[in-house]
């Protein structure tokens, strides 16, 4: 089943108040692109900001993380309600960033998905092997694990990005034969877990997408659009990207 698309920006740790222009000028842009689904993430610090900006219009605003519980003794943590009540539609969870940064296992990935569907947000799930395990022919197992670890109980309002560690801010990215072979292992195994339900889950791709790839990447089978780190943070090129879907 073809999806409709999603071009989603991650900020991860950069954006002032200031950055607000970057987010007016997606939106003026958003119009002419009326076949995607648009969605920029900013940092926590911007959400609410970001979000009472794009209010009724055609980008909606995410966030990067989100803690399990929904209050609590959690210093420094944000839990999925408060992302809502800031007016975020959706969160990532499970970035690569997190997972090695913040040694996040898959368990603690699922528990923030939850926490995201407990919360009435999108959860978009993050999944991609190393470079190393890539070269050992891994790469299937280690995402497949993932999967299996990281998704919560239900597909409704759920969204996998497949986002290769080796590629994210590398300028690296996979062919378009590989990408097409993982997407399809990833489609695959959302049958397996929801059956039929699972088809209506948005699989991006992720890692090194700009302008001058994107046409290659977007169009790969069961590609349904793209998470778009260091491309995202100005609005010409995050438009040029989303433009393939004019
Ligand atoms: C990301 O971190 O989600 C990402 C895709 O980054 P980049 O586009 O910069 O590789």
């Amino acid at each position: 089943m073809a999806q409709r698309p999603l071009v989603a920006g991650n900020w991860k740790m950069n954006g002032l108040t200031t950055s607000v222009g970057q987010l007016e000028k997606i939106i003026s842009g958003a119009e002419r692109l009326q076949n995607a689904d648009l969605m920029v993430c900013p940092p926590a610090t911007l959400v609410a900001n970001f979000a009472a900006v794009a209010r009724g219009t055609r980008v909606a605003i995410g966030a990067q993380d989100c803690h399990a519980q929904a209050s609590g003794a959690f210093t420094g943590d944000i839990s999925a309600e408060m992302l809502k009540d800031a007016g975020a539609v959706a969160v990532i969870v499970g970035h690569s960033e997190r997972r090695k940064y913040h040694g996040e296992t898959d368990a603690a990935v699922r528990a923030k998905a939850l926490a995201a569907h407990r919360a009435g947000l999108i959860a978009i799930v993050c999944v991609g092997e190393t470079r190393n395990e890539r070269d050992a022919g891994r790469a299937r197992t280690v995402v497949g694990t993932q999967l299996d670890g990281s998704l919560p109980d239900h597909a409704a309002d759920l969204l996998i990005a497949y986002e290769p560690v080796w590629a994210i801010g590398t300028g690296l990215t996979p062919t378009p034969a590989d990408a097409a072979a993982m997407h399809r292992f990833i489609r695959e195994r959302l049958d397996g877990r929801y059956g039929g339900a699972g088809e209506g889950i948005r699989v991006l791709y992720g890692g090194s997408v700009n302008p001058g790839n994107s046409a290659e990447l977007l169009a790969v089978a069961n590609v349904d659009g793209t998470l778009v780190g260091g491309a995202s943070l100005k609005a010409d090129e995050f438009l040029a990207i989303a433009g393939f879907y004019r």
